[in-house]
């Protein structure tokens, strides 16, 4: 499959293994990887955050209940919720979540957004999981008629050494764990240049008793609601 879907399917088997109640998709684009995870029965509420609202309000009919949802209403309840606004900018819907999945995000984030991106996604939000995936640049001499970047909109595409850095530099700094890994495996002979897609999993270290979400997190609000579906 290509590798966008295996992004998907990696998020996927890691809901269907950890079992998250509360997963929110930062840099949500057209809601597919949402519109995927509201069949895992373990979820109760989804969210989604993007920048671009028209992207994400193209499809965003699909997250919305189906008449069989409503024929036979299963036991579990489902709440969906689409967020316009930016990860530079913190916002209380998205506290208290168990994963948070920034999928091919980071690359779009111009310089001072990624300066917050970590303080925002870490230090705010705060989940138990983060995933976050982000080309590798070591492949592109491997992807025919890629010359500087993948993409356009991509500001920077980092080497393996360049991501892993940044990656234990915000786990250090808010108290995660960082585990590597990818998709898209290089042709023999080339191993070195690693995977096509590099990806980060995070583990907050402590759990979070209730108590400590503080009430002053609980007064930012940054994003406007565009979308909010019940199952
Ligand atoms: N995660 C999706 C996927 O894997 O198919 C979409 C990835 S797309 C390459 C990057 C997305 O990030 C775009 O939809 C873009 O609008 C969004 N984005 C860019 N900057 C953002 C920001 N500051 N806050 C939230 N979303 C942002």
């Amino acid at each position: 499959p290509p590798l966008y879907k295996q992004r998907y399917q990696f998020i996927k088997d890691l809901v269907i293994k950890y079992k998250p109640k509360k997963v929110a998709d930062l840099g949500c684009a057209d809601c597919t990887l949402l519109w995927m995870l509201k069949f895992c029965k373990c979820i109760e509420v989804l969210a989604g955050l993007d920048i671009r609202e028209n992207v994400m309000k193209e499809k965003m009919h699909m997250l919305s209940p189906l008449p069989a949802d409503y024929l036979q209403p299963s036991e579990r309840s489902l709440t969906v919720t689409l967020h316009h606004g930016s990860v530079a900018h913190k916002d209380s819907c998205m506290l208290g979540f168990d994963l948070v999945t920034c999928i091919e995000l980071i690359e779009h984030l111009e310089a001072a957004e990624l300066e917050k991106f970590p303080e925002v996604v870490f230090g705010f939000m705060a989940p138990a999981m983060i995933v976050i995936s982000t080309p590798n640049s070591e492949f592109n001499p491997l992807l025919p008629g890629v010359t500087l970047f993948r993409h356009s909109d991509h500001k920077f595409e980092w080497d393996q050494t360049q991501f892993q850095s940044w990656a234990i530099d915000a786990a250090t700094r808010y108290d995660y764990t960082v585990e590597f890994t990818g998709l898209g495996t290089p042709p023999p002979g080339s191993e070195d240049v690693g995977f096509c897609t590099q990806i980060g999993v995070f583990v907050r270290k402590y759990p979070k008793s209730g108590e400590t979400v503080n009430s002053e997190k609980h007064t930012e609000h940054a994003y406007k609601t565009v979308f909010k579906a019940v199952y």
